[in-house]
């Protein structure tokens, strides 16, 4: 039997095996609380429950509906005990084969109509379920939308992620399983009690008395199993691992390498050993405890039936063989739900620290917001200012002091410096990625905390070092950037990124796949598709981030073909990794630790002697030697310094 059909107001099993093969624990997890949970128990506050009805609220009617459901269904679930009692002595004993039937038949009638709520209670709440994750998705992923950032590279992904799906995935879990099954639990508990001491209190009393001998042996097999279960997922991860890191052509070659055959079969050999020892142990605590179950299950209805029997035989003939199998029948009824109500405790509290992880996702500030009076201003040239701009991730170490400097309409500032000098944390702070800590960022004259933050971004273009391209296809891509672009103004993109005949020879065109993050295509022909895009959204200001893994020098004079006259028509920050893209700009500034080393016309620095000639020797000889030949005493590249 499907776990969910278990649960809520669908009849509930008879057969103690049912409850044992039901995940061992809770909905959420094992049916204890881990060491780490029990550390970290959320605070259950009225403030908490408040938040979490505002997520329940616009679903109230229909949570109703799912109530009287619940209630309908619970009680009708034990109909069939009592009409047993009805059967053997009204219909077999009584030799009455008229009221045999009929109570046959209500019998059947009562299931079947027990079914067809359970149908309706199920879809409410799976729709109840779905509306309320839906709403939280949604919010979630808005929210993160506008995190910083700071947020997403400070942060585990596999975090946001889990959030995002797992942890609102729980939600639903809790409203379609652990809500109903207080409630549908609670009340099949109460009425079958009731019915029981309505029957016989003497045997209601036995019945009760049996239970705890299923349900404690239920609980500590289930948690040594999980415990069990556990151990051996954790093994098999362990053999997964080895296999994919052993088995690859890439670790078959280390292994070859180091001759490491035999001390890999001995690590291959033992985790598979301990693998079976697991196993076997998984398999033999499901016997003993299946054993010790059905004895169990024998123990209660033979107990009823035989203090049932002398009651009838020696002190009260009016109780009846009837009432005897009527009490047998509900006691069968009350393992599942008394099982499940002693996972409740631990079902609510994983539950709470589920919604308090989410909501605590929900009240994290964007760092990087629009000031309430935020401007748009009318005309755009595209100009960036630098006043003393302090800059650090973390206090302790400082990445950019005290820079400043100034670039105008239409002109080019290269930006160079060793690596991890600061230049790309640099232009991060134009369009706000991160906020100065001290000094300011002006864009066209206003500092830029103080414009609209879409503005701001909407006239800065940056191609940066890393091309991420989305999975789709190249159409999809470019369209990113200006989403009613024609036909026309696509290829001419794509020729002035000097990327259409790339684009032409595929089969498929603007429409050929670029694979997950542009992986089908080289590194050259992202870089020269990100231009496209920008070419695209047509931005005051460009900023190009120059890729610093080495491209044949073909590719390279691709992008520097594309890049040039981009640079020219246009005000432009070019983080340079090579001569040629140093040549283009008016003006360089040499950054190093953080600090504006030296500025000047490529002339100017080289003759000075200093950082930028360090930089020129080892950094763009190179570059310079692959595209330039005559980088220094060069005559045609000196124009425009
Ligand atoms: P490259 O030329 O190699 O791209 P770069 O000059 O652009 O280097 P940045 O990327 O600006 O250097 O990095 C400057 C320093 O800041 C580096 O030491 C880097 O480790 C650090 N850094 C960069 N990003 C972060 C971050 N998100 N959090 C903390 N430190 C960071």
């Amino acid at each position: 039997m499907r776990y969910n059909m278990i649960i809520g107001s669908v009849p509930a099993p008879n057969s103690m095996q049912e409850v044992y093969d039901m995940p061992p624990g809770g909905r959420l997890g094992p049916g204890y609380l881990t060491d780490e949970e029990k550390k970290n128990k959320p605070k259950v506050t009225k403030a908490l429950l408040v938040r979490i009805y505002s997520y329940l609220k616009p679903y109230r009617k229909q949570m109703i509906l799912v109530l009287l459901a619940i209630l309908c269904s619970a009680i009708l679930t034990l109909m069939p005990s009592v009409l047993t009692g009805k059967i053997i002595d009204d219909g077999l004993i009584a030799r009455n084969f008229k009221a045999l039937v009929l109570f046959i038949a209500l019998s059947f009638g009562v299931t079947l109509l027990t079914n067809l709520i359970g149908i309706l209670e199920s879809y409410l709440n799976t729709w109840i379920a779905q509306h309320i994750t839906y709403d939280m998705r949604n919010k979630m992923y808005r929210h993160l939308q506008t995190m910083s950032q700071r947020f997403f590279t400070a942060s585990n992904q596999g975090d946001i992620i889990t959030r995002m799906t797992s942890d609102i995935s729980g939600v639903q879990q809790i409203i379609t399983n652990t809500l109903t099954s207080i409630l549908s639990n609670s009340i099949t508990l109460i009425v079958a009690l009731v019915l029981m001491f309505r029957q016989n209190w003497i045997l209601a009393l036995v019945g009760i008395a049996v239970v705890p001998l299923f349900a404690i042996p239920t609980r500590s097999a289930g948690r040594r199993r999980w415990a069990i279960t556990k151990d051996s997922q954790a093994c098999s991860d362990e053999i997964n691992g080895i296999l994919n890191e052993t088995l690859s052509v890439s670790g078959q070659l280390l292994v070859k390498l180091f001759g490491m055959e035999e001390k890999e079969n001995q690590r291959y050999e033992a985790v598979n050993k301990r693998m079976i020892g697991l196993n076997i142990k998984e398999s033999m605590a499901g016997r003993w405890f299946r054993m010790a179950l059905s004895t169990f299950t024998n123990i209660g209805p033979m107990l009823i039936y035989l203090i049932g029997g002398l009651i009838m035989m020696r002190y009260d003939d009016s109780i009846t063989v009837g009432q005897i199998s009527v009490l047998v029948a509900l006691l069968g009824k009350m393992y599942m739900p008394v099982n499940q109500l002693l996972n409740i405790q631990v079902d609510w509290i994983r539950s709470m620290a589920m919604f308090t992880r989410i909501f605590e996702y929900y009240d994290m500030k964007p760092e990087i917001q629009n000031a309430p009076d935020a401007i748009r201003p009318d005309t755009v040239r595209g100009e960036v200012e630098f006043r003393n701009v302090r800059f650090y991730y973390n206090e302790e170490r400082e990445i950019l002091k005290n820079i400043s400097f100034k670039l105008e309409q239409g002109k080019c500032i290269a930006i160079v410096g060793p690596s991890g000098s600061g230049k790309s944390t640099l232009i991060n702070l134009i369009p706000r990625l991160y906020d100065v800590i001290d000094g300011c960022v002006l864009f066209d004259g206003e500092d830029v905390r103080k414009l609209d933050l879409g503005f701001l971004r909407e006239h800065i273009g940056i191609v940066s070092q890393e091309t991420y391209l989305f999975n789709g296809t190249i159409r999809d891509n470019l369209l990113y950037a200006k989403p009613d672009a024609t036909e026309e103004e696509l290829i001419e993109a794509c020729r002035q990124a000097n990327i259409y005949d790339f684009v032409e020879k595929q089969e498929q065109g603007l429409d050929t796949v670029v694979g997950n993050r542009g992986l089908k295509l080289s590194g050259g022909e992202k870089q020269r598709i990100s231009i496209a895009r920008i070419l695209l959204k047509d931005p005051a200001l460009l900023i190009f981030d120059e890729a610093t893994s080495a491209l044949d020098s073909i590719s390279e004079q691709k992008i520097q073909d594309a890049i040039e006259p981009l640079i020219a028509s246009r005000t432009g920050i070019l983080i340079a990794h090579r001569l040629s893209t140093v040549l283009a700009a008016d003006e360089i500034l040499v950054v190093k630790d953080g600090e504006i080393a030296e500025r000047g016309t490529h002339q100017e620095l080289v003759r000075a002697g200093g950082v930028y000639t360090q930089l020129y020797e080892t950094q763009f000889s190179k570059a310079a030697s692959d595209a330039e030949p005559a980088p220094l005493g060069y005559s045609e590249g000196e124009e425009g310094m």
